[in-house]
């Protein structure tokens, strides 16, 4: 029986596991499982008598750096640069049609970028859409990341929602007043957070995601708008701090429900260092952001991560937006959270700014003063253990027999070029190229006459006896993706 196995050669490789780059590694690649089936090193001897000929499936990626697929751990897919519309716009304003087909395009431009895998934490007013995305992307529909999906976060009564001033009469039949989607799974007290755990479970979620604090109290001194009549003349000093949603307990019931009943991972969006301490001692596999430590307790909480092994997505890329003062703030303190050993992986809160434009988060982590390879490590493996690590179901993250062909290859070495991130060449997930040579393959799917070419029948569908599809293989074809482009512009916060 013929192989269906190929090889990838490669000259310099990253290795996540010992944060050291490889020379001389070959990937042994199933196209079938979308699995690496061997790693091997190539004596020098071997390697200069390695010649690829035309005809062979091996690709060479000598003279590359290569890199496992990159996981941002903190996405949104629905959500798109904040300083283009900002995050009430998007939920209020948008089309569903609107914001999937700019998820679409999303999730091409990460893929594109490098990004094999989405950690994606909550559609904003969308419900379990991202469910659904996820599962078009696992169909073979349209391309894009691995996603594992939040679908909508929890949070207390009144406390993640759209605001809006001309709420009259909407309490029922006789509506006045605005209507609004609602932003978030509203869930209160013991039970009430584990009924909204099995809520988000049984709609689809990979991981459950819950606002430990937020800027809550937004009616209170609600923000000015233009022209006359519109600015609160003399707000208090904190305006809007974050404040707590939950008591611990109701933490420690989310969390409990979620790991030790469905299995899943959870994460907490933290904006102070108190509730991001709350949230590690109820035992969360991340907490996300901590902009903030108005209680003076950073060090207590390094300590409390460490402690736990809480992984902290510090989102640096989004804080990039907040003023220029907090986000020195932000980046010291990931200094010393890293010289400390604090567990940290690399997510954006992509989408707030564009996707595509994912790898400033790493770049910035390597502002901050960590070493290349431990930011590598940040947005690879460490971004597996985010996604639930073997809850997740899959292995990815790092090259090793069994965990998904995810392979990326840059055109320059990231340990001499700060910008290299940006040039990823070669994009390969689940043992599928989808960019060669810079150019992107097979990003639509191109329907066959009948019995033209390459069908190959169940071979690469599921083992499944009752199956009755037909798996066609796409014929290569190269679309105009939408670019992101970077530009500079103020903010509207964090999600
Ligand atoms: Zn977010």
């Amino acid at each position: 029986m013929p192989t269906s196995t190929f090889q990838i050669h490669t000259s310099v490789l990253f290795d996540p596991k010992k944060r050291v780059f490889l020379k001389n590694i070959s990937l042994e690649i199933d196209p079938l499982s979308g699995e690496i089936v061997d790693t091997t090193t190539r004596t020098d001897q071997e390697d200069a008598s390695l010649i690829i000929t035309k005809s062979s499936r091996d690709i060479d990626l000598r003279g590359k750096i290569v890199l496992p697929g990159l996981v941002d751990a903190h996405t949104h897919i629905f959500i798109h640069d904040y300083n283009e519309r900002n995050g009430t716009q998007q939920m209020r304003d948008q089309s569903i049609i609107e914001r999937t087909i700019r998820a679409s395009n999303h999730a091409r431009a990460a893929l594109l970028a490098g990004y094999t895998t989405y950690r994606d934490l909550g559609t904003e007013a969308l419900g379990n859409a991202d469910a659904n995305l996820r599962d078009c992307i696992n169909r073979g529909l349209t391309p894009g990341p691995r996603l594992f999906v939040a679908t909508d976060a929890l949070a207390s009564s009144g406390s993640y929602e759209l605001r809006v001033e001309n709420r009259l009469g909407n309490d029922g039949s006789n509506r006045v007043g605005l209507s609004v989607p609602r932003a978030a799974d509203q869930a209160d007290g013991i039970w009430g957070v584990r009924a909204g755990v099995r809520r988000r479970i049984s709609e689809g979620a990979d991981v459950i995601k819950f606002y430990a604090d937020y800027r809550r109290r937004t009616m209170r001194w609600p923000s000015d708008v233009r022209g006359p009549g519109g600015k609160v003349l003399h707000p208090p000093k904190q305006r809007n701090p974050a404040v707590p949603l939950y008591t611990q307990e109701e933490m420690k019931a989310i969390v409990e429900e979620a790991k030790l009943l469905a299995e899943a991972p959870v994460a907490a969006h933290t904006g102070e260092t108190r509730t991001a301490i709350w949230a590690s001692q109820a035992g969360v596999t991340t907490v996300e952001h901590v902009f903030e430590d108005s209680y003076g307790v950073e060090e207590e909480m390094f300590r409390v991560l460490k402690e736990n092994k809480t992984i902290w997505v510090p989102t640096l890329a989004t804080a990039e937006e907040l003023p220029a003062e907090m986000f020195e703030a932000c980046k010291r303190r990931v200094r010393r959270a890293y010289e400390r050993g604090v567990k940290i992986a690399a997510g954006g809160d992509t989408g707030t700014f564009n996707h595509g434009l994912n790898v400033k988060e790493i770049e910035i982590m390597v502002e901050c003063g960590m070493k290349i390879e431990d930011a590598l490590e940040a947005a690879t493996i460490l971004g597996w253990e985010a996604c639930g690590g073997d809850m997740s179901g899959f292995r990815f993250g790092w090259f090793e027999k069994g965990n998904r062909a995810d392979v990326i290859a840059l055109d320059s070495d990231p340990r001499e070029d700060k910008k290299a991130l940006r040039k990823v060449g070669f994009v390969m997930k689940d043992g599928k190229v989808w960019k060669r040579d810079g150019v992107a393959v097979d990003m639509i799917v191109v329907p066959q006459w009948p019995g033209e070419s390459d069908v190959s029948g169940g071979e690469t569908s599921s083992s499944e006896e009752w199956s009755d599809l037909e798996v066609v293989e796409p014929k290569q074809a190269a679309m105009v993706v939408p670019v992101p482009v970077c530009k500079p512009g103020k903010p509207s916060g964090s999600s």
